[in-house]
């Protein structure tokens, strides 16, 4: 969406916040032996006790055969996005990363953001899969000004994940979003800088760089949500939702 009244962005704003909130709650919630269903259960409580309402269940994206039916996605490891919390519920073990990924509308908008989070004590090399992609959306999110292009977005988060010695899955990226999930425009985790949609004011933006420990290959599972990695290798995924004012992002989903 593009924002054009102060009404607007002040409930963007807010609900940027509450997001955020959600997903910091969320994170203290990870640990061995916690069960994906948990995690969901507790953020759509926490959604709906705010007065929010969670913008994932039910929703079906393009191409997808039926509604989504939780509230939080969950993807453990080489689950890359979109594993679903309430369906084959799963218990998080020490050394696994868990990806969060959450939406909720607030006073019919709608933001989305994702963590992903370590289980207990994880390897060194996968600590830096996670710094490096968290990095790569600082990057994007820099990039993201009225005047510049989407390539501008992708080519900073490639060039942060690649530096790093990791991939960026190029079947995923980011998109639009306020009115619904997923709007126009489509965002590459790479791409030239100065190629692609112009970027213009008010612009209400999801970045979210996904990458990979391995090879960049991803598999759709059979339940029509879940991709992992061909390789097995893991998987992370950060994201915000940013409105670009005149200057620069304005970064919503933080506290
Ligand atoms: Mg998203």
């Amino acid at each position: 969406m593009i924002i054009t009244s102060d009404t607007q962005r002040t409930n963007l704003i807010e609900g940027g916040k509450r997001l955020a909130a959600v997903l910091e709650a969320l994170r203290t919630q990870v640990a061995p032996g916690v069960t994906t269903d948990t995690l969901d259960d507790f953020a759509e409580r926490m959604i709906r006790d705010g007065g929010d309402e969670p913008c994932f269940l039910g929703y079906t994206p393009e191409g997808a055969n039926r509604p989504y039916p939780a509230t939080l996605c969950v993807s453990i490891n080489d689950e890359v996005v979109h594993g679903i919390p309430n369906e084959s519920v799963r218990v998080l073990r020490e050394g696994d990363i868990v990806g969060l990924d959450l939406g909720l509308r607030h006073n019919g908008i709608i933001v989305d953001a994702a963590i992903t989070v370590p289980v207990g004590k994880v390897s060194e090399e996968i600590l830096k899969l996670l710094r490096a992609t968290e990095a790569s959306l600082a990057a994007g999110i820099a990039a993201a000004k009225p005047g510049n292009h989407v390539g501008d977005i992708g080519a900073a988060i490639q060039e942060v994940i690649e530096r790093a010695g990791f991939k960026v899955i190029k079947e995923l990226g980011g998109h639009g979003v306020g009115d619904v999930v997923h709007e126009e425009p489509f965002i590459s985790n790479f791409g030239r800088r100065g190629e692609g949609e112009l970027l213009e004011e008010g612009m209400v933006l999801a970045l979210e760089p996904i990458s990979a420990a391995g090879k960049a290959s991803v598999i759709l599972m059979p339940d029509g949500y879940t991709y992992r990695t061909k390789d097995g290798s893991k998987s992370a995924h950060f994201e915000h939702t940013i409105l670009l004012d005149r200057d620069g992002a304005l970064t919503v989903t933080k506290l």
